[in-house]
């Protein structure tokens, strides 16, 4: 397969959406950012790399590091930990208070952000030092020691995060929380405010994608058969409620954050990041959706 050029040839087809979308502004530190940055990076298991554009560049992570925070607990709590998240589809926006409500505080899933709060208060508990712990597993899975948190993005997003303030106190309520309101947001944001450029998180994409190594990064291990589970998350709530609409255009198990970056995985074959910081309604990058779409429809692989 020729990524190099399908990669030119896909960075030529989105040209015209340079200027669709926008960057998050419920995130002060994010409104900031340039939205006019595309980069894409393919990495494949056999350790061939394939770039395009602003991959050097590091942004914001945002919800994309949901996948890295599941994997942690699932690690740590097994089976254990659907008692606490759900794993179905929410079909409603990502920080939906209603949901939460109906479902009297079990979130649907890991990645909206119900779940994700109850993920960070699950790895208070069991981490002895959770932010460092949290950041060590996230340099060793993409294998770069420099890879850090953004404490300005995470401290601007705790001074306007009405909405997560609201689903913690509603999780506290439900007695889904165990952990101090005020910390478990803390260390929720930091995991959000995690920054990479695509190169990095293509890497950190690859051992979901990879079948023959084991999934093993310090103490965090997880079987073949979870690392499928993640896999299948990412595939049906990955991207919200543009989840559907998503699956149906790309055919790859992925994860979307409002910092504008995808990390998307083929098993068996490779990882794959984009970034753009323009977003669609939804909170997803217009240029990445559209790239990955273009990318399965070039290589026919997708897992469908
Ligand atoms: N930190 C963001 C929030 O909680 C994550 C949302 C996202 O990336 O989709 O609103």
């Amino acid at each position: 397969m020729n990524y190099e050029k399908i990669l030119s040839e896909i960075a030529a087809e989105i040209e015209p959406l340079r200027t669709v979308g926008k960057q998050a502004d419920y995130i002060p530190a994010l409104a900031k950012v340039n939205p006019d940055r595309f980069g894409m990076c393919l990495a494949t298991v056999g350790g061939d790399v394939y770039e395009w554009g602003d991959v050097t560049e590091r942004f914001s992570i945002q919800s994309v590091t949901k996948v890295f925070s599941l994997s942690m607990a699932l690690s740590y709590m097994g089976e254990e930990l659907w008692r606490r998240v759900g794993k179905e589809p929410s079909g409603s926006a990502f920080n939906s208070l209603i949901q939460l409500e109906l479902d009297r505080g079990i979130p649907r899933n890991p990645f909206i952000n119900a779940g994700a709060i109850v993920v960070a208060d699950v790895l208070m508990s069991v981490l002895d030092n959770p932010e460092a712990d949290y950041l060590a597993f996230v340099r060793e899975i993409c294998g770069d020691d420099t890879v850090d948190y953004d404490r300005e993005v995470a401290s601007s997003e705790r001074e306007k995060g009405y909405v997560n303030a609201a689903i913690a106190n509603m999780l506290k309520y439900y007695g889904n929380l165990e952990n101090d309101i005020e910390e478990v947001l803390r260390f929720y944001f930091l995991q959000c405010s995690v920054e990479m450029d695509c190169r990095q998180l293509a890497h950190a994409f690859l051992p979901f994608a990879d079948r023959d190594r084991a999934f093993l990064f310090g103490d965090v291990r997880l079987t073949y058969s979870q690392v499928k589970r993640v896999n299948a998350i990412m595939q049906t709530c990955g991207f919200y409620n543009d989840a559907g609409e998503y699956s149906y255009l790309v055919g790859l198990p992925d994860k979307s954050g409002v910092g504008g970056g995808i990390g998307a995985v083929y098993p068996g074959r490779y990882a794959v990041a984009t970034w753009c910081p323009r977003l669609n309604s939804k909170g997803n990058s217009v240029m990445g959706m559209k790239a990955l779409e273009l990318l399965t429809t070039y290589t026919h692989e997708s897992i469908f």
